[in-house]
């Protein structure tokens, strides 16, 4: 792509706290805009198109496929795509800011093969599977049977753990928040 600049990917296991570290370095770097991803599944409850996701068609999903407007794409649960535009990178680049990923693990990891020294990718990793099921159940926000889901996934996705550049584990908030500060801080340098 032309006029490349830097990005930030986080990816995590459901419930590690992944979106509010992210919120917060947001506050701390003016220059970080989030990548809006696409997909082809359903909003749900408030999610907006252009602010959430950009919600597809599975036809117009596999319209963009075919005419390469995606970075990378992927299907993550059965016939549901996501994926990242690259009119959306540039988009973001073209004012000079810093893409922020908030991206499942597979993504975090294909986007850093992709962007290699551009990219600096962050794990952000729960301090116990216990704990992450705790976090799943206290945010509220799914049922019993997609917690389940999550947490028999986050093994797999804490084995991939090593692939990224850096690894916070999220045990005190304040302390993690510190950790991918610095981190950021001297990729950015
Ligand atoms: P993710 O984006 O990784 O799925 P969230 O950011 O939604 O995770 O966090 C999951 C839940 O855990 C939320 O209810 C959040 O408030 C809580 N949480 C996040 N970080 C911590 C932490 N360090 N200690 C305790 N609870 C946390």
């Amino acid at each position: 792509m032309e006029s490349q600049g830097k990005l930030i990917i986080f990816s995590a296991p459901s419930g590690s706290g992944k979106t509010t570290i992210v919120k917060q370095l947001l506050q701390v770097f003016p220059q970080f805009e989030f990548s809006i991803s696409a997909t082809s599944r359903q909003p749900r409850g408030e999610e907006q198109n252009g602010v959430d996701y950009f919600f597809l068609s599975q036809e117009e999903f596999r319209a963009k496929v075919a005419e390469d407007a995606f970075v990378e794409w992927e299907e993550v649960y059965n016939g549901t795509c996501y994926g990242t535009l690259k009119s959306e990178m540039q988009r973001i680049w073209a004012k000079g800011n810093v893409i922020i990923f908030d991206v499942d693990v597979m993504g975090g990891i294909n986007l850093k093969r992709i962007f290699g020294e551009s990219a600096c990718s962050i794990f952000i990793m729960p301090p116990s599977i216990e704990e992450l099921r705790n976090r799943l159940e206290g945010r509220g926000t799914d049922s019993a049977e997609t917690i389940e889901k999550r947490v028999a996934k986050a093994d797999f996705e804490i084995s991939k753990a090593p692939e990224f550049d850096h690894v916070v584990i999220n045990d005190k908030l304040d302390v993690a928040v510190n950790e991918a500060q610095t981190i950021i801080n001297k990729f950015l340098a």
